[in-house]
């Protein structure tokens, strides 16, 4: 692809540039939402991420920002059902009302 090609698509040096967490490292390729670059994150991580995302604030880290939820972590007070098992409270519920 010729220089003259990529400058008329409005591709542009954004090396060294940075948005929250995230600095630009090198272009990478142009997919489906413009074009990809590789970033820096502040953890140390790096990516490829569509610039107009990070541009617009929709990706500040590599993902480093968002914790998990606990695997073990369970949505409802734990309550065992009639075989031992835990159930959830509107499941336990709704085997009240049935009983009533
Ligand atoms: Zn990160």
């Amino acid at each position: 692809m010729s220089i003259a090609h990529e400058r008329s698509r409005g591709l542009r040096d954004w090396s060294d540039q940075r948005w929250r967490s995230l600095v630009a490292l090198s272009y990478v390729c142009h997919g489906k939402d413009g074009a990809r670059w590789r970033f820096q994150c502040d953890c140390g991580h790096r990516g490829a991420y569509y610039l107009r995302q990070v541009q617009r604030g929709e990706r500040t880290t590599c993902g480093c920002d968002t914790k998990p939820a606990p695997a073990t972590a369970w949505p409802f007070p734990r309550v065992l059902g009639s075989d031992g098992r835990p159930v959830s409270s509107v499941h336990r519920a709704a085997l009240l009302a049935q009983a009533a």
